[in-house]
Protein backbone atom coordinates (compact mmCIF):
# COMPACT_ATOMS: atom_id res chain seq x y z
CA UNK A 1 0.00 0.00 0.00
CA UNK A 2 1.55 3.53 -1.28
CA UNK A 3 2.26 5.54 1.90
CA UNK A 4 0.52 9.26 1.11
CA UNK A 5 3.41 12.19 1.46
CA UNK A 6 2.50 14.66 4.20
CA UNK A 7 3.82 18.43 4.03
CA UNK A 8 3.43 19.96 7.36
CA UNK A 9 4.18 23.51 8.35
CA UNK A 10 5.24 24.30 11.83
CA UNK A 11 4.89 28.05 12.05
CA UNK A 12 6.08 27.33 16.14
CA UNK A 13 5.70 30.86 17.59
CA UNK A 14 5.42 33.19 14.80
CA UNK A 15 2.07 34.30 13.02
CA UNK A 16 -0.31 36.35 14.84
CA UNK A 17 -4.30 35.41 14.30
CA UNK A 18 -4.43 38.44 11.53
CA UNK A 19 -1.12 37.27 9.92
CA UNK A 20 -2.26 34.16 9.94
CA UNK A 21 -5.75 34.80 8.83
CA UNK A 22 -4.03 36.40 5.81
CA UNK A 23 -1.64 33.93 4.83
CA UNK A 24 -4.17 30.84 5.03
CA UNK A 25 -6.65 32.90 2.53
CA UNK A 26 -3.77 33.35 0.21
CA UNK A 27 -2.39 30.23 0.73
CA UNK A 28 -5.70 27.98 0.41
CA UNK A 29 -6.21 29.47 -3.22
CA UNK A 30 -2.93 29.45 -4.35
CA UNK A 31 -2.84 25.72 -3.65
CA UNK A 32 -6.24 24.77 -4.59
CA UNK A 33 -5.59 24.65 -8.23
CA UNK A 34 -1.91 23.36 -7.97
CA UNK A 35 -3.61 20.61 -5.67
CA UNK A 36 -5.80 19.17 -8.44
CA UNK A 37 -5.09 15.41 -8.68
CA UNK A 38 -2.10 15.81 -6.12
CA UNK A 39 -1.52 12.81 -3.77
CA UNK A 40 -0.01 14.81 -0.93
CA UNK A 41 -1.55 16.11 2.29
CA UNK A 42 -0.76 19.64 3.60
CA UNK A 43 -1.01 20.61 7.34
CA UNK A 44 -0.62 23.76 8.73
CA UNK A 45 0.50 23.93 12.59
CA UNK A 46 0.39 27.28 13.72
CA UNK A 47 0.21 28.68 17.56
CA UNK A 48 -3.14 28.20 19.55
CA UNK A 49 -4.32 31.84 19.51
CA UNK A 50 -4.36 31.48 15.77
CA UNK A 51 -5.76 28.08 14.81
CA UNK A 52 -9.31 29.75 15.16
CA UNK A 53 -8.99 32.01 12.40
CA UNK A 54 -6.85 29.33 10.47
CA UNK A 55 -10.11 26.87 10.26
CA UNK A 56 -11.81 29.53 8.92
CA UNK A 57 -9.67 30.71 6.37
CA UNK A 58 -8.91 27.30 5.29
CA UNK A 59 -12.52 26.23 4.90
CA UNK A 60 -13.72 24.61 1.84
CA UNK A 61 -9.82 23.55 1.33
CA UNK A 62 -8.02 20.66 1.49
CA UNK A 63 -5.52 22.20 4.02
CA UNK A 64 -5.19 20.59 7.05
CA UNK A 65 -4.54 21.99 10.28
CA UNK A 66 -2.86 20.71 13.38
CA UNK A 67 -1.25 22.14 17.20
CA UNK A 68 2.00 22.15 18.20
CA UNK A 69 1.56 20.47 21.42
CA UNK A 70 -1.27 18.99 23.79
CA UNK A 71 -1.61 18.48 27.54
CA UNK A 72 -1.54 14.75 29.25
CA UNK A 73 -4.53 15.36 30.69
CA UNK A 74 -8.20 16.30 29.37
CA UNK A 75 -9.17 19.15 31.76
CA UNK A 76 -8.23 20.67 34.92
CA UNK A 77 -5.95 23.42 36.71
CA UNK A 78 -3.58 23.59 34.67
CA UNK A 79 -2.98 26.90 33.98
CA UNK A 80 -1.54 27.88 30.59
CA UNK A 81 -1.87 24.73 29.34
CA UNK A 82 -4.28 22.99 26.11
CA UNK A 83 -6.50 20.05 26.37
CA UNK A 84 -6.66 17.43 23.08
CA UNK A 85 -10.59 18.11 23.24
CA UNK A 86 -10.16 21.75 22.94
CA UNK A 87 -7.92 21.27 19.98
CA UNK A 88 -10.25 18.71 17.96
CA UNK A 89 -13.21 20.93 18.87
CA UNK A 90 -11.07 24.11 17.36
CA UNK A 91 -10.77 21.94 14.03
CA UNK A 92 -7.02 20.14 14.84
CA UNK A 93 -6.69 17.17 13.28
CA UNK A 94 -3.20 16.72 14.03
CA UNK A 95 -1.02 17.50 16.61
CA UNK A 96 3.07 17.44 17.26
CA UNK A 97 4.03 15.17 20.19
CA UNK A 98 7.69 15.54 21.03
CA UNK A 99 9.15 18.42 19.28
CA UNK A 100 12.58 18.75 19.67
CA UNK A 101 11.77 22.04 21.49
CA UNK A 102 9.26 21.03 23.86
CA UNK A 103 11.71 18.42 24.88
CA UNK A 104 15.24 20.61 24.79
CA UNK A 105 13.35 24.23 25.73
CA UNK A 106 10.57 23.28 27.90
CA UNK A 107 11.91 19.42 29.29
CA UNK A 108 9.38 17.02 28.15
CA UNK A 109 11.02 13.53 28.63
CA UNK A 110 9.74 10.69 26.65
CA UNK A 111 7.65 9.67 29.34
CA UNK A 112 5.44 12.73 29.00
CA UNK A 113 5.76 12.58 25.34
CA UNK A 114 3.97 8.99 26.02
CA UNK A 115 1.40 10.61 27.79
CA UNK A 116 0.94 13.62 25.44
CA UNK A 117 0.80 10.54 22.82
CA UNK A 118 -2.34 8.80 24.36
CA UNK A 119 -3.95 12.19 25.67
CA UNK A 120 -4.18 12.95 21.55
CA UNK A 121 -4.99 9.43 20.73
CA UNK A 122 -8.00 9.70 23.16
CA UNK A 123 -9.12 12.57 21.77
CA UNK A 124 -9.04 11.52 18.21
CA UNK A 125 -6.49 13.49 17.13
CA UNK A 126 -3.50 12.67 15.16
CA UNK A 127 0.06 12.54 16.45
CA UNK A 128 2.98 13.58 14.50
CA UNK A 129 5.82 12.10 16.91
CA UNK A 130 9.39 13.37 16.72
CA UNK A 131 12.11 12.31 17.47
CA UNK A 132 15.88 13.23 16.74
CA UNK A 133 19.40 13.06 17.91
CA UNK A 134 21.37 15.92 19.24
CA UNK A 135 24.67 16.78 18.05
CA UNK A 136 26.86 15.30 20.50
CA UNK A 137 24.78 11.73 19.77
CA UNK A 138 25.57 11.04 16.12
CA UNK A 139 29.32 12.54 16.67
CA UNK A 140 29.26 9.20 19.32
CA UNK A 141 27.93 7.43 16.85
CA UNK A 142 25.06 6.82 18.95
CA UNK A 143 22.08 7.81 16.97
CA UNK A 144 20.17 4.79 16.29
CA UNK A 145 20.11 4.24 20.05
CA UNK A 146 19.21 7.51 21.09
CA UNK A 147 16.21 7.10 18.33
CA UNK A 148 15.50 3.43 19.74
CA UNK A 149 15.16 4.55 23.07
CA UNK A 150 13.05 7.70 21.98
CA UNK A 151 10.84 4.87 20.10
CA UNK A 152 10.91 2.40 22.49
CA UNK A 153 9.52 4.74 25.60
CA UNK A 154 7.46 7.31 23.57
CA UNK A 155 5.59 4.66 21.80
CA UNK A 156 5.11 2.49 25.21
CA UNK A 157 1.02 0.89 25.69
CA UNK A 158 0.77 1.38 21.90
CA UNK A 159 -1.21 -0.88 20.07
CA UNK A 160 -1.19 -2.18 16.54
CA UNK A 161 -4.00 0.36 15.87
CA UNK A 162 -3.02 3.36 17.49
CA UNK A 163 0.31 2.99 15.28
CA UNK A 164 -1.72 3.15 12.17
CA UNK A 165 -3.24 6.79 13.38
CA UNK A 166 0.39 8.16 14.18
CA UNK A 167 3.14 9.61 11.80
CA UNK A 168 6.38 9.76 12.96
CA UNK A 169 8.92 12.70 12.18
CA UNK A 170 12.84 12.22 12.55
CA UNK A 171 14.08 15.49 13.32
CA UNK A 172 18.14 15.52 14.32
CA UNK A 173 18.47 18.22 16.45
CA UNK A 174 21.19 19.95 14.74
CA UNK A 175 19.53 20.81 12.10
CA UNK A 176 16.84 22.19 13.63
CA UNK A 177 16.48 26.25 12.64
CA UNK A 178 20.27 26.11 11.28
CA UNK A 179 20.14 25.91 8.09
CA UNK A 180 22.24 22.78 8.57
CA UNK A 181 20.49 19.89 7.21
CA UNK A 182 21.28 16.13 7.41
CA UNK A 183 22.01 14.96 3.75
CA UNK A 184 19.49 12.86 2.17
CA UNK A 185 21.73 9.61 2.63
CA UNK A 186 21.76 10.59 6.61
CA UNK A 187 18.35 10.98 6.86
CA UNK A 188 17.16 8.28 4.70
CA UNK A 189 19.65 5.78 7.15
CA UNK A 190 18.16 6.84 10.07
CA UNK A 191 14.73 6.74 8.59
CA UNK A 192 15.31 3.35 7.34
CA UNK A 193 16.32 2.72 11.35
CA UNK A 194 13.13 3.93 12.43
CA UNK A 195 10.97 1.61 9.92
CA UNK A 196 13.18 -1.40 11.19
CA UNK A 197 12.38 -0.52 14.72
CA UNK A 198 8.55 -0.51 13.90
CA UNK A 199 9.17 -4.10 11.63
CA UNK A 200 10.51 -4.98 14.92
CA UNK A 201 8.15 -4.58 17.58
CA UNK A 202 4.95 -3.87 15.11
CA UNK A 203 5.48 -6.27 11.98
CA UNK A 204 6.78 -5.86 8.86
CA UNK A 205 3.19 -4.54 7.40
CA UNK A 206 2.87 -1.82 9.76
CA UNK A 207 6.34 -0.86 9.24
CA UNK A 208 5.26 -0.50 5.17
CA UNK A 209 2.34 1.59 6.11
CA UNK A 210 3.49 3.82 8.75
CA UNK A 211 4.24 7.36 7.56
CA UNK A 212 7.94 9.01 8.23
CA UNK A 213 8.65 12.12 7.54
CA UNK A 214 12.42 14.32 7.74
CA UNK A 215 12.25 17.56 9.42
CA UNK A 216 15.39 19.84 9.84
CA UNK A 217 16.22 22.76 7.33
CA UNK A 218 13.85 21.47 4.56
CA UNK A 219 13.90 24.72 1.83
CA UNK A 220 12.92 24.05 -2.05
CA UNK A 221 16.79 23.84 -3.02
CA UNK A 222 16.83 20.30 -0.57
CA UNK A 223 13.19 19.36 -0.72
CA UNK A 224 13.33 16.95 -3.73
CA UNK A 225 16.22 15.35 -3.12
CA UNK A 226 15.31 14.65 0.37
CA UNK A 227 12.13 13.61 -0.71
CA UNK A 228 13.08 11.15 -3.38
CA UNK A 229 14.17 9.04 -0.42
CA UNK A 230 12.60 5.65 -0.50
CA UNK A 231 11.53 5.86 3.11
CA UNK A 232 11.45 9.25 3.40
CA UNK A 233 7.56 10.01 2.96
CA UNK A 234 7.41 13.53 3.93
CA UNK A 235 8.75 17.05 5.63
CA UNK A 236 7.97 18.72 9.03
CA UNK A 237 9.34 22.26 7.84
CA UNK A 238 9.81 25.06 10.37
CA UNK A 239 11.26 28.46 8.78
CA UNK A 240 10.50 27.78 5.24
CA UNK A 241 6.77 27.39 5.92
CA UNK A 242 6.72 30.61 7.25
CA UNK A 243 6.44 31.86 3.30
CA UNK A 244 3.75 30.73 1.11
CA UNK A 245 5.95 30.88 -1.56
CA UNK A 246 8.22 28.97 -0.25
CA UNK A 247 5.88 26.29 1.54
CA UNK A 248 4.40 25.71 -1.83
CA UNK A 249 7.47 24.94 -3.71
CA UNK A 250 8.17 22.47 -0.90
CA UNK A 251 4.76 21.01 -1.11
CA UNK A 252 5.51 20.88 -4.97
CA UNK A 253 8.98 18.98 -4.55
CA UNK A 254 6.50 16.65 -2.80
CA UNK A 255 4.87 15.27 -5.99
C1 LIG B 1 10.73 22.20 12.91
O1 LIG B 1 10.31 23.18 13.52
O2 LIG B 1 10.24 21.09 13.11
C2 LIG B 1 11.82 22.39 11.93
C3 LIG B 1 12.26 21.34 11.29
O3 LIG B 1 12.31 23.67 11.77
P1 LIG B 1 13.27 24.17 10.55
O4 LIG B 1 12.66 23.70 9.28
O5 LIG B 1 13.25 25.67 10.69
O6 LIG B 1 14.62 23.58 10.78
Amino acid sequence: MGRRPLIAGNWKMHMTPTETEAFCSAFASSVAGAQAGSNTEILLIPPFPSLDRARGALAGSDVKLGAQDVHPEPSGAFTGAVSGSMLSDVGCAYVLVGHSERRHVFGDDDAMVNRKLHAALGAGLLPILCVGEVLDDRKAGSTDDVISTQLDRGLADIGPEALEQITIAYEPVWAIGTGETATPEQAQETIAVIRSWVAEHFGDALASSVRILYGGSVKPANARELLAQPDIDGALVGGASLNAETFAQIVAAAD
